[in-house]
């Protein structure tokens, strides 16, 4: 927000759009947490929400589609762009991989008022924080968080598309990620994916004046 004046709580009403560009929902989590199986949840509900398609120079994983999950690309290509002003934000994820936020998608979308979810790491919500003001964006910053510590671990260990090393890292900026939920506007506790789908779609209708 760029007024000062809006509290954290999601719930307040907002009535200070009118310098505003536009709205966007920035979500956070830990690995594994389960984001990307709850926005799936919530477009199958809500289909006219736009979840961003961002960058990135990690390798794909079976099943993942270029330009679906992520635009793949290599270091090289990558930084090409990041040194255009291609990004809205960018950051290196675990210490492995550069990921970043296409910027023109998302300024067509919130042009349109179409609900805008970006799902991105920490250091990458930091980003846009740091921006938001400066690009009118009005942002409310979710943050996914799992049923407990051992739970996450349990899922990454699950999911099984890590190495020993890669969950190592994983599990070391999930401590991090953990430790930064306050600085987030609301959290959600992903126990079951139907209750966090619907949680986050709670989120979204009251930002854009939706119908819940
Ligand atoms: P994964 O490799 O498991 O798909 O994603 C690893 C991490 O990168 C996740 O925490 C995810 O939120 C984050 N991430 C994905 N896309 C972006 C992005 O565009 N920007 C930033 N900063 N982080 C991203």
């Amino acid at each position: 927000n760029t007024d000062g004046t809006d509290t954290k709580d999601y719930t307040q009403s907002r009535t200070h759009h009118a310098d505003h560009t536009g709205r966007l929902i920035v979500l956070t989590g830990p690995t594994a947490v389960g984001k990307g199986t709850v926005e799936t949840e919530l477009r199958a509900h809500h289909p006219e929400v736009w979840v961003s398609v961002s960058a990135t120079t990690r390798a794909p994983r079976p099943g993942e589609v270029d330009g679906r999950t992520y635009w793949f690309m290599n270091e090289a290509e990558f930084l090409a762009k990041e040194a255009q002003g291609w990004f809205l934000e960018t950051a290196v994820v675990h210490n492995m991989a550069h990921y970043g936020t296409p910027l023109q998608p998302v300024l067509d979308h919130i042009a349109s008022n179409t609900p805008t979810i970006l799902e991105i790491d920490l250091q990458g919500a930091r980003r846009v924080k740091d921006r938001a003001a400066d690009m009118g964006l009005d942002v409310v910053y979710v943050f996914i968080a799992p049923p407990s510590y051992d739970e996450l671990v349990r899922r990454l260990v699950g999911r099984g598309t890590e190495n020993e090393e890669q969950r190592r890292k994983r599990l070391e900026t999930a401590k991090l990620e953990l430790a930064s939920e306050s600085e987030f506007d609301v959290t959600i506790v992903n126990n079951t994916v139907e209750q966090c789908a619907e949680d986050l779609w709670a989120i979204i209708a009251k930002e854009y004046g939706l119908e819940q």
